[in-house]
């Protein structure tokens, strides 16, 4: 995505205004501290020069934030060094570290979306001894060797024997239900973005939390930010967004139902123009130079703050799979396949049918593929080991954003394929028939969610298999 340097003052500008509608909301909050997960990663160049990396990276990289001014209402327990970490591994042990020294003060705790929270809770449960341990000897884990990080902990870590106790008491436990409560108990909310595809995380955040409020502030992508929420304690099914009408011009292509298609190209609606109630493509041109560009997310308007828009985000146009920020489409998910199916060819077996589906029951969460096969020689049938492989071959044909997740970012655990019984598509048929489809234009879903539909699936797994090496990613070179 494009992008020019005044885009960071517009960025500025709405992350400005976060903490003064949270103020109306939650009052006391300058009285202690935020307790955020916040990461960068790695950057490259393009061929002439410029920086390539993600919009977050720019932004923390950037004087905006790491000479921002002291705000009572802006100070996080993490410091810059720690943030500013390309090592994944030491920014959030780090991170975690430095929350837990200062556990009375934090009263928020967030990361930008609610996956990468609930991966700093998976860390704590992972790491939990080497922090004690370093609480109460005051010395850093000899896994940290980033000078800046190991020079700002010197003057921040000193030996806490009780500290240590504690938290060894807590995270010992087999029970980790409010954990986050437990540890920080001056949270007031959990500040993570829980709409959208994040919202298959939120029964988990409960788990973790003991129910405390989400708090869902702002809408924003790469290619620019968009608006915030004027009500952020509200339910999380309820979040709506009202859009900054000076981040870029905005306009909106009416959204036909699924089924329905216009004869005539639909005309493009202006923000001052958006009906209630009605669906639409967010579609933007942008001060750094995207010319009417669908961004690919489906927005209901909810309502009106004066007479700005507010919109719930419905979803995202094509997107089946979403473990955190990758974002894998039918077509994508069909190459992985045919890719991966190849491996059976000297086994005489094909794929006949396939679907997916994000599980996010384990942290990290990881993609999962329902195969049915035909094997035409039961004598040479593919064994586990051919069936693993075929899991990496599809790890390896996904984008680059899910290959850094796996790899650098460890967000996304390994590709998993459930081979079921011959007939199962069939049956997956006959019950969506039964629920009213045509059979004329059925079609299998390329990704389920519906859990009776999910159960049918699981009953009839034959065997599991596991990606069992990550796929190639590596920062400079981008396929
Ligand atoms: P990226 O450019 O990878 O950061 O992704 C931007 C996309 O993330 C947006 O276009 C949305 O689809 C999604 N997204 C960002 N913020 C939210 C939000 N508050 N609620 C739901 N989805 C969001």
């Amino acid at each position: 995505m494009p992008t020019i340097k005044q885009e960071l003052d517009r960025r500025q500008l709405l992350y400005s205004l976060l903490m003064p509608v949270m103020n109306l909301y939650v009052p006391g909050l300058d009285k202690g501290k935020g307790l955020y997960f916040l990461f960068v990663k790695s950057e490259t160049r393009t061929p002439g020069g410029l920086f390539a990396r993600p919009v977050l990276t720019s932004y923390y990289k950037s004087d905006h934030f790491k000479t921002r001014p002291y705000d009572p209402y802006n100070v996080y327990t993490s410091p810059n060094e720690a943030i500013l970490c390309a090592d994944s591994f030491q920014s959030m042990y780090t991170q975690m570290l430095c929350g837990l020294l200062e556990r009375q003060q934090v009263l928020r705790v967030g990361a930008v979306f609610a996956s990468g929270l609930l991966r700093a809770i998976r860390f704590l449960q992972l790491h939990w001894r080497e922090l004690s341990d370093d609480i109460e000897s005051g010395m850093l884990n000899q896994e940290i060797t980033d000078p800046s990080v190991k020079g700002c902990m010197v003057k921040i870590l000193k030996p806490d024997p009780e500290l240590a106790e504690f938290v060894r008491m807590e995270c010992s436990k087999e029970n980790w239900e409010g954990i986050v409560t437990r540890i920080w108990p001056n949270t007031k909310y959990l500040d993570v973005i829980v709409t959208g595809a994040m919202a298959q995380y939120i029964p988990t955040l409960d788990y973790y939390s003991g129910g405390l409020p989400l708090a869902c502030t702002m809408y924003a992508s790469s290619e620019c930010y968009f608006g915030l929420n004027l009500n952020p304690m509200c339910k999380p099914s309820e979040v709506c967004y009202t859009i900054m009408p000076n981040m870029a011009y905005f306009e909106f292509l009416p959204h036909e139902p699924a089924g329905f298609t216009h004869d005539s190209t639909p005309k493009l609606v202006d923000l001052a123009d958006v009906e209630l109630g009605k669906e639409y493509e967010l579609v933007i041109t942008t001060f750094a130079g995207l010319y009417r560009y669908r961004v690919g997310d489906i927005l209901r308007v909810t309502g009106f703050h004066n007479s700005a828009p507010q919109f719930h985000f419905v979803r995202r146009k094509n997107v089946l799979l979403s473990i955190d920020s990758d974002k894998t489409d039918e077509a994508e998910l069909q190459k992985a396949v045919e890719n991966a199916s190849q491996l059976l060819r000297e086994f005489n077996t094909s794929v006949v049918e396939y679907t997916s589906y994000a599980d996010t029951k384990t942290i990290p969460g990881h993609y999962v593929i329902y195969w049915e096969l035909l094997v035409k020689d039961s004598a040479n049938s593919p064994r586990d080991k051919a069936l693993n492989q075929c899991c990496l071959a599809m790890e390896e044909c996904l984008n680059s954003v899910y290959r850094q997740g796996r790899v650098a970012d460890h967000s996304i655990g390994p590709l998993e394929i459930r081979v079921v019984k011959n007939g199962t598509f069939e049956e997956l048929m006959d019950y969506a028939i039964s629920r009213g489809a045509s059979i004329n234009q059925y079609k299998v879903p390329r990704c389920v969610n519906f859990n009776p539909i999910m159960e049918l699936l699981d009953s009839r797994v034959v065997s599991k298999h596991f990606s069992p090496a990550l796929p190639y990613w590596t920062p400079e070179r981008r396929r």
